[in-house]
């Protein structure tokens, strides 16, 4: 299955794909954790990706549009993933699209994980502390939930007009959560 999870920042979409890429059998594929990685190493990506997502803003839609293929073009990639943090964008929509239609393939289904505004803004500032994040501060997290809603909310109806979107719940513990996205999968 190829499948997507969106949600604003602090809903929970990286411990879920995880579990849920372990269950369908292929990577889980997080540009977050990819953008991370970099700064980490200094590549020249991590050092271009790294003033945007220190500022709560997206990375330019080229520079991910152009790592995603390259990653999706891996052969574990072929038949199965998860994606965690892409699209966020219109263009990443279509940049998607158009990648998995050169294959003859398309996107099986998308988890949406609502949460209240509140309550991502205390997970987060809870998990502030040990995740070293460099866009956890309580501002850069508003403007994350800003750029959210302005750029990346907009796109979950494009997936509920095509028939793929799952809305569910991500209030619950991990466990329920991760029970109610198998469950709407049938996984
Ligand atoms: P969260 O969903 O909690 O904001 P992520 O780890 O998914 O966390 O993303 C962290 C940051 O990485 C984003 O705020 C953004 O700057 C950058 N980023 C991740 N994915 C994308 C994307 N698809 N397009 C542009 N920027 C991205």
């Amino acid at each position: 299955m190829r499948l997507l999870i969106m949600g604003p920042p602090g809903a929970g979409k990286g411990t879920q794909a995880v579990a849920l890429a372990r269950r369908v059998d292929g990577p889980h594929i997080s540009t977050g954790d990819i953008f991370r990685d970099n700064i980490g190493r200094r590549t020249e990506l991590g050092t271009l990706a790294e003033k945007y997502i220190a500022a709560g803003e997206y990375v330019p839609d080229g520079v991910t549009d152009a790592m995603v293929r390259d990653r999706l073009a891996e052969p574990d990639a072929t038949s199965a993933f998860v994606l965690d943090g892409y699209p966020r964008t219109e263009q990443q929509v279509a940049t998607l699209d158009d990648l998995l239609d050169a294959r003859g393939a398309s996107v099986d289904a998308v988890i949406e994980l609502v949460v209240p505004d509140e309550q991502l803004v205390a997970r987060i500032h809870r998990r502030s502390a040990e995740s070293g994040r460099l866009d956890d501060t309580d501002e850069v997290v508003r403007r994350r939930l800003a750029v959210y809603a302005e750029q990346t909310a907009p796109l979950l109806r494009t997936y509920a007009d095509r028939g793929l979107l799952h809305r569910l719940d991500g209030t619950g513990d991990l466990d329920e959560v991760r029970q109610s996205i198998n469950l709407a999968l049938g996984v």
